[in-house]
């Protein structure tokens, strides 16, 4: 693989549109960046866009990649590294590029690295140079990197994340483990508060006693999580902001029903579902109607 390094990623690239202004102003507003430099007679284009005039769009540039390069992905899909993940991009800016500049480039696999182990799984990192002209002039470098890898196995029983016990929510925990759903009450104006918090958003009062949940609620509002996936969890999976009878809400899984079958008004009905050794949370048993 190393026999790459210095080989052409692309060669003669040319940019699918000069720098021009609407490209300009489409991007400073998607940033919201208003540096006067970008607009006017005299503008230029902002730095960081370097990329955005190189890029082939859906259809790709005419003289598309190098062979090198192909063969180089190629041999990394044979070798199990059959992902792709973006890590990194350095830039470098030598001069500014102004409206109906016409950019020219040129791409070389700068560097393919060791097998290395991320938290993702091994790979080879490769880092292609891209040097953008106008004319014969270099105006700007483009670095980019992307890590090929085999996908790591995932572990067989991944456990769910731990929650986040803290000094103004412990007594929630504790409750929880005694598979009792408690609501803070503020002992000044009986506000009922949740989540946990260290003092009252009605008077601000430090001073709180609980009350128990009755375990009876209706869905408020839901989200059906499809993606991205997360250890422990398997989507599809159903996601509800519980209204409780005591009418202060809550998110939790919503289960026992299937996950398009949740509905904004749903009964539900407050369970304790134990996870692993340590971990017990209430979620919400739906009611289909
Ligand atoms: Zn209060």
């Amino acid at each position: 693989m190393k026999a790459y390094e210095g080989r052409a990623a692309a060669v003669a690239g040319t940019g699918r549109d000069p720098v021009n202004l609407p490209m300009i102003r489409h991007w400073c507003e998607a940033m919201g960046d208003r540096n006067p430099a970008y607009a006017g007679p005299d503008a230029i284009a902002p730095p960081t866009m370097l990329q955005a005039w190189i890029m082939g769009g859906l259809d790709g540039h005419a003289g598309g990649r190098a062979r090198p390069y192909e063969e180089l992905l190629a041999l990394l899909d044979e070798e199990g590294c059959t992902s792709v993940v973006a890590t990194d991009c350095e830039q470098e800016y030598l001069r500014p590029l102004r409206p109906g500049d016409e950019v020219a480039f040129d791409t070389v696999i700068e560097s393919v690295s060791e097998r290395k182990t991320t938290k993702l799984g091994t790979g080879h990192f490769v880092t292609t140079r891209t040097d953008v002209r106008v004319g014969s002039e270099l105006v700007g470098t483009h670095r980019f990197r992307i890590l090929k890898y085999a996908p790591a196995r995932r572990k067989q029983r991944e456990r769910r994340p731990r929650p986040v016990v803290n000094r103004d929510n412990a007594g929630f925990w504790e409750g929880v483990r005694e598979h009792r759903l408690l609501i803070q009450r503020c002992t000044a104006c009986a506000t009922l508060r949740f989540p946990w918090l260290p003092g009252c958003h009605a008077c601000g009062c430090p001073d709180w006693d609980t009350v128990e949940a009755e375990g009876t609620g209706t869905v408020f509002s839901y989200v059906v999580m499809h993606h991205p996936p997360f250890p422990a969890f398997e989507p599809p999976y159903a996601i509800g902001l519980v209204e409780l009878a005591e009418g202060v809400r809550i998110v939790s899984n919503v289960v026992g029903v299937p996950y398009d079958k949740v509905r904004i008004g749903m009964p539900v009905r407050l369970e304790f579902r134990r996870y692993d050794e340590e971990l017990t949370l209430p979620v919400f048993q739906g009611v289909a109607q």
